[in-house]
C-alpha cells in the first residue's frame, strides 16, 4: 500500500465513524422526541398476565392523578387496594412513560394527525390511572373517532365528566367502576355500557353473586364486546 492509499484509507475510515456518530446522534434525538411526543402502549392482560387464547390486549394508560390519589385516602374505596400503586412502585420506566401519556392527554387537545393509527380489533384505555379532565376524556373521544375499525373499552369512575359527552362514538365501550368494595347499592349510571365491582369472597358470598371476571381479558372479552352482559363483578385478590 503506498502513502496515497494509506491515507485514502485513513480518511475513509475518520469520515464512517464520523457518520455513525453522527447517525447514532440523530436516532437518540428522534427517540427522544418520539419518547416525548407519543403516547405509549402498554400491554394489558388482566390480572393474571398478558397469555390467553387471543393476542394480548394494549392499552393507553397514564400515571395515578389527582383523582386517583384523593380517592385511594378513603378505605371505603376499591382505590385503597389498588393493584398500580405497588406495581409503579418499582417500575421505574412504565412511571416515566405513563407520566409522559398523562402529560400529553390531559394538558390540550392533540391534533388528530398526531393520534396514534390502531390496527388492533379491541383496544383498552387507563389499565392504570384514571381520566383526570375533559381534555382528557376528548383525547380518548378522538382516538375513537380517528380508529372506527377498532373496539375501544374505557374504565372510570368519572361520571361528572363521561356526563358531558356530546356525541360518544359507536366503538367505545363505556365501563362504570363502581368505587365501592363489596357494594351493591349503587346502578350502572345511565352514560354506561357495563358496570364493574369488586367484592371480597365474604362480600360474594353474602350477596349471593356470580363471579363472571375471569381476570384474564384476552381470554375473555366480555368487557371489549358488545352484549347484554352489564353487570361485570371480580373477586378481590
Ligand atoms: S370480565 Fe373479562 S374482559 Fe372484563 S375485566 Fe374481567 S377478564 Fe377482563
Amino acid at each position: 500500500m503506498n502513502i496515497q492509499q494509506i491515507l485514502t484509507s485513513e480518511i475513509n475510515q475518520i469520515i464512517k465513524s464520523d457518520f455513525i456518530s453522527a447517525k447514532n446522534k440523530v436516532l437518540k434525538e428522534m427517540k427522544e422526541y418520539s419518547d416525548l411526543h407519543e403516547l405509549w402502549e402498554t400491554t394489558h392482560g388482566g390480572k393474571l398476565g398478558p397469555y390467553g387464547n387471543f393476542p394480548a390486549l394494549k392499552s393507553i394508560s397514564v400515571k395515578l392523578g389527582k383523582f386517583c390519589n384523593n380517592m385511594r385516602k378513603n378505605c371505603k374505596t376499591i382505590c385503597s387496594e389498588c393493584y398500580a400503586v405497588d406495581m409503579l412502585s418499582y417500575r421505574a420506566e412504565l412511571n416515566k412513560r405513563l407520566e409522559n401519556n398523562y402529560r400529553l392527554l390531559t394538558t390540550s387537545i392533540i391534533p388528530r394527525k398526531n393520534l396514534p393509527v390502531i390496527t388492533d380489533k379491541r383496544f383498552r384505555f387507563n389499565s392504570f390511572g384514571e381520566l383526570e379532565n375533559m381534555i382528557h376524556l376528548e383525547n380518548y373521544l378522538e382516538i375513537c373517532r380517528k380508529n372506527p375499525e377498532t373496539s375501544f373499552t374505557l374504565w372510570t369512575k368519572r361520571v361528572d365528566l363521561v356526563r358531558k359527552i356530546k356525541d360518544k362514538p359507536e366503538n367505545l365501550i363505556l365501563i362504570y367502576s363502581n368505587p365501592l368494595l363489596n357494594d351493591v347499592s349503587i346502578q350502572k349510571p345511565k352514560m354506561f355500557d357495563k358496570m364493574f365491582t369488586v367484592y371480597t369472597k365474604k362480600g360474594i358470598k353474602e350477596h349471593d353473586l356470580d363471579v363472571n371476571c375471569l381476570m384474564k381479558c384476552n381470554n375473555c372479552h366480555k368487557c371489549y364486546t358488545k352484549n347484554n352482559i352489564t353487570q361485570i363483578n371480580e373477586v378481590l385478590k
